[in-house]
């Protein structure tokens, strides 16, 4: 998605060499809605030859990009993964575990109602990064305990010098990224995309 690669080049801001980035003008802090409009339809398009009956996220960066492809596709349902056991979602619960990337690096479970996915579904998974795939293996270990099917994940921004994209494939998912980052310096501030 050139518009993507563009901004990303523009406005994303370098945190290690190789390590973190930054896009918090228009996907991780403020939100460009319009943006994530035709983020939606560029996931809709790569994911036409599919069914899906329902979009599972994670929160809270993934929701508002899961819900412009919701709405790509036509309103479909959409849950997002919660990160807290809070009250409110105690009881029948999937859950599974993630390797923080960003956050400390410590282990966090995440949960998922059991009203809200179900055996047999077709299920996108939507994330905003791609980097070891923690979070995306922990999100598929959710749709494999509810007995529905993965047909694929829709990722924002792939970090395709780390490990994630590539274990993914191996395994069998299909993984489409609007943007692959090859590699990306803090020194000189240079991201190199495909
Ligand atoms: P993974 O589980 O694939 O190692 O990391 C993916 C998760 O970590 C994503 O859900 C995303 O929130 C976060 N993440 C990983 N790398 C980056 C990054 O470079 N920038 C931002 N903003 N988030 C990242």
């Amino acid at each position: 998605m050139e518009q993507l690669k563009l901004r990303i080049r523009e406005e994303g801001k370098i945190r290690g060499t190789n390590e973190i980035l930054k896009v918090d003008s228009f996907l991780n802090h403020q939100m460009d809605v319009a943006f994530l409009g035709e983020i939606g339809k560029a996931f809709r398009d790569r994911f036409a030859d599919c069914q899906v009956d329902r979009i599972l996220t994670i929160e809270a960066s993934g929701i508002a990009i899961a819900y412009g492809a919701s709405q790509a596709f036509g309103n479909l349902p959409l849950v997002f993964a919660k990160k807290n056991k809070t009250k409110n979602i105690a009881g029948d619960v999937y859950i599974s575990q993630v390797e923080s990337f960003t956050q400390s690096k410590r282990p966090y479970n995440i949960f998922v109602s059991k009203d809200f996915l179900h055996a047999g579904e077709k299920v996108l998974i939507i994330d905003d990064f791609l980097a070891n795939g923690s979070a995306l293996h922990a999100l598929i270990e959710i749709v494999h305990q509810a007995g529905a099917e993965v047909v694929g994940a829709g990722i924002v921004i792939e970090k395709a010098f780390q490990s994630g994209g590539e274990l993914l494939r191996k395994e069998g998912v299909r993984v489409e990224s609007l943007a692959r980052i090859q590699s990306m310096s803090e020194e000189t501030g240079v991201v190199f995309c495909e």
